[in-house]
């Protein structure tokens, strides 16, 4: 039926019902508000316009519940107009109160997630609930840099490794994870949820026990990520065959400024010995677009397997606004679920039960950060531990970071992520 019907049929003086469903999203910031469907992504915004933000308030509250009470002569124009949008974005409707005392029962959409973890992120006080959790279930994936050895000497060294998985290594110092730590590791962690290991150097064919080393992880059925170098790649191509067997895929990281001739042959190489490969391009400009055209004209057949990812260097931050930052159509967009809302509101998905071990056995929650414990002197649980009670990366959400945290879309833009600690800034967006 058509709202003016409703209207037109309801007894004179009715009080109407207006309720939202619970599949759609609701934030209101100061001057600010969104309505989202996490059904189909249909979208609404008000800025600066008092009346509909009260409105969005109210509809939000925890006491109203998505359902609240109009009188006809409220019936404005312009809420008609909200209702009208509501009804044909199946976000919701108003009706006829036959009662006026009493509310339809509607659900707003509450987290159902463990107790714990949110009040991780919600209390001042980090309690020990954590306790009541099985810890064994906050890991699932370790990345192993297994040696600092490498003989190449690329500008992109110290920084690339905390933007993206990527090799690095410090000149001056020589140091490798002993493979009894790996097994030790690999051992505690059986009970735990890890699913795949990342491995990374340095140059991983610089690891003086990396036969044994994959022997004994082909021997687990974890997913393994090798993550080469091309420089290392064309080095080693005789030795890659190593690494084949046993769940795993080569990741060859790929960057223009250190682009040689053999590049393509040394890739064509690979794909002769069979190894699943995927082709890490660090892009920071357009022209590298261009460049992986060309490349892909000689190699069509890995079209599928190639990554681009921006990488910054300091000075393309109009190619980041322009193929990083956020947008409101591509918030809205993602389409992101109510689920992935939620958690978007407790932990951050992004790098949440990823650990890195260093080869010096340093252990990260995030490459950005400071090391949160070793492996040399702390169980891989304490550590965890330690991360989810007072550590910064695992729980870093918008919600508590400027200016995200005054932003409608804190909820829905994806979690913070590597990027963000780089440029230091956490509103990579076209938004505020
Ligand atoms: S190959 Fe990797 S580890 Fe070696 S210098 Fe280049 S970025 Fe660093
Ligand atoms: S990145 Fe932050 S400021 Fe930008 S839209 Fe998302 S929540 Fe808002």
């Amino acid at each position: 039926m058509n709202l003016l019907k409703i209207f037109e049929q309801s007894s004179v003086g009715k009080k109407f019902w207006l309720f939202i469903h619970p599949y759609v999203y609701i934030s209101v910031k100061k001057k600010h508000a969104i309505l989202y469907n996490a059904l189909n992504g249909f979208f609404l915004e008000y800025r600066d316009d008092p009346c509909m933000l009260d409105l969005l308030k109210r509809l939000n509250s925890d006491k109203s519940l998505y359902v609240i009470g109009v009188k006809p002569d409220a019936l404005t124009p312009k809420l008609l107009d909200f209702v009208g949008k509501l009804r044909n974005s199946f976000s919701g409707d108003i009706m006829e109160a036959r009662d006026e005392d009493k509310k339809p029962i509607n659900f707003k959409p509450i987290p159902s997630i463990q107790k714990s973890l949110e009040d991780l992120t919600t209390t001042e006080k980090k309690s020990k609930q954590l306790a009541k959790d099985n810890i064994q279930e906050y890991l699932n994936i370790l990345s192993l840099f297994l040696t600092s050895k490498c003989n190449q000497n690329c500008k992109l060294c110290s920084h690339a490794f905390k933007q993206c998985m990527h090799c690095y290594s410090k000149k001056g110092t020589v140091s490798e994870l002993p493979l009894k730590s790996i097994e030790k590791l690999l051992n505690d962690t059986r009970s735990s949820n890890l699913s795949k290991l990342n491995i990374l150097g340095g140059n991983i064919f610089n690891y003086s026990r990396l036969i044994e080393l994959v022997r004994m992880l082909n021997d687990n059925n974890l997913k393994k990520e090798y993550f080469v170098h091309i420089k290392h790649l064309a080095d080693h191509c005789s030795e890659l065959e190593l690494l084949s067997g046993g769940n795993c895929r080569v990741n060859v990281l790929i960057h223009f400024s250190e682009w040689f001739q053999g590049t393509t042959e040394t890739i064509q190489k690979l794909q002769k010995i069979g190894l699943e490969i995927n082709l890490h391009f660090l892009v920071e400009e357009e022209a590298n677009l261009e460049e992986i055209e060309i490349f892909l004209n000689k190699v069509p057949e890995l079209s599928e397997h190639i990554h681009l990812v921006p990488f910054y260097n300091g000075k393309n931050i109009d190619f980041f606004k322009e193929v990083v930052f956020l947008t409101q159509e591509s918030i809205a967009g993602a389409q992101p679920s109510m689920k992935e809302i939620f958690s978007r509101q407790t932990i951050n998905s992004m790098c949440f039960k990823h650990l890195f071990v260093r080869w010096d056995g340093a252990v990260f929650s995030n490459m950005n950060h400071k090391k949160i414990g070793d492996i040399h002197s702390n169980s891989i649980y304490m550590i965890m531990d330690k991360e989810l009670n007072k550590g910064h990366s695992w729980t870093k959400l918008r919600k508590n970071v400027t200016p995200c945290k005054s932003c409608p879309f804190h909820a829905l833009c994806p979690p913070i992520d590597n990027y963000e600690y780089v440029l230091k800034r956490y509103n990579l967006c076209h938004i505020m």
